[in-house]
C-alpha cells in the first residue's frame, strides 16, 4: 500500500509524492527543489513522474528531476510537456513503476485544452489525481476550453465513487468554500465543510484530499443543475439560463471577479 503525501510547492500548489517502500513517484512537480529535500530526507529512490498538464507550474521541475533520476515521465499526448516519455490519452492505464500503484486516465479538457486525470486504488481506496480541473469546493479556470467541455470533464470525476479521495493541484479551498456560501448560503453541507476546512487550516495541516461525496454535495461547479444553485446563476446573470452549461459558465465568471 502506497503513502500519498502532500509536498507544498510555490505558493499555493501541492506536489502529490505516491511513497512504496523505498520508491516514490510525483505528480505535477511544479519546482523540483521541495521534491528533492523531502528524497534526500526519507532516502527515496524517484521511480516516475505523472503530470495532469502543460502550465508551469505543475512541470517546470521535471527538468531538474530527470537530471538526477532518468525516468518515464507520463503526460497528455496532445499537451507540451518537457521530458515527455509516454503520451496519454483517456482509455490509457499505466502502471506506475516502482510504486505499485495502477492509474486509468479521463481526458479531462477545460481549464487546458488537453488535461488528463488519473485515477486508480490506493489500499482498497478510490482515488484521483483531478491537476487544475477539480478542485475541493471549486474548478480550475477556463483558460484553453468551453464551459460545455469543462462540465462534461467534471461530470466524469463526479461520477467516481463518494469515498473517492481527491487529489488536486492547489490549496484553494477556504476561498472556494466562501464563493460557494455566496451561490448556495442555504446548503448546511457547506456550512459544516466550511468550519471542518477551517478547523485543519488553523493547524497548519493541508485539507486536501476531499471526498468525492463532499464535493457532489456542496462544490457549486458540480451542482449547477440543482434548483438552488441554478437560481442563484440566474439572479447573479439578470436573465434566464437555458441550461446547466450556461449555469455553469455564469458561476465560473462570477467567481473569476469573486474576493
Ligand atoms: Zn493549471
Amino acid at each position: 500500500m502506497a503513502q500519498i503525501i502532500p509536498i507544498p510547492a510555490l505558493r499555493d500548489n501541492y506536489i502529490w509524492l505516491v511513497r512504496e517502500g523505498g520508491n516514490a513517484a510525483v505528480v505535477d512537480p511544479g519546482d523540483a527543489a521541495p521534491v528533492q529535500a523531502y528524497l534526500d530526507r526519507a532516502g527515496l529512490t524517484l521511480t516516475a513522474i505523472v503530470i495532469t498538464h502543460h502550465h508551469w507550474d505543475h512541470v517546470n521541475g521535471i527538468a531538474g528531476l530527470l537530471a538526477r533520476f532518468p525516468i518515464p515521465v507520463y503526460g497528455p499526448a496532445r499537451e507540451s510537456i518537457p521530458g515527455r516519455t509516454h503520451p496519454l490519452a483517456e482509455g490509457d492505464t499505466i502502471a506506475v513503476p516502482g510504486v505499485g500503484l495502477e492509474l486509468s486516465v479521463l481526458d479531462v479538457p477545460g481549464h487546458t485544452a488537453a488535461q488528463l486525470a488519473y485515477v486508480g486504488t490506493n489500499n482498497g481506496q478510490s482515488i484521483t489525481f483531478t491537476g487544475d480541473t477539480l478542485f475541493a469546493c471549486g474548478c480550475g479556470r477556463l483558460f484553453e476550453g468551453t464551459p460545455a467541455q469543462m462540465v462534461t470533464s467534471l461530470s466524469k470525476l463526479a461520477a467516481l465513487p463518494g469515498d473517492t479521495q481527491v487529489y488536486c493541484g492547489h490549496e484553494y479551498t477556504l476561498a472556494n468554500l466562501h464563493f460557494a456560501l455566496a451561490v448556495e448560503p442555504g446548503n448546511v453541507a457547506l456550512t459544516e465543510r466550511l468550519a471542518r476546512e477551517q478547523g485543519k487550516r488553523g493547524r497548519g495541516l493541508p485539507t486536501l484530499p476531499s471526498a468525492m461525496a463532499d464535493e457532489r454535495a456542496t462544490n457549486p461547479f458540480l451542482r449547477a443543475g440543482e434548483p438552488a444553485v441554478f437560481a442563484a446563476a440566474q439572479a447573479h446573470a439578470g436573465r434566464r439560463l437555458a441550461d446547466a452549461v450556461e449555469a455553469f459558465a455564469t458561476l465560473r465568471e462570477w467567481k473569476n471577479g469573486f474576493t
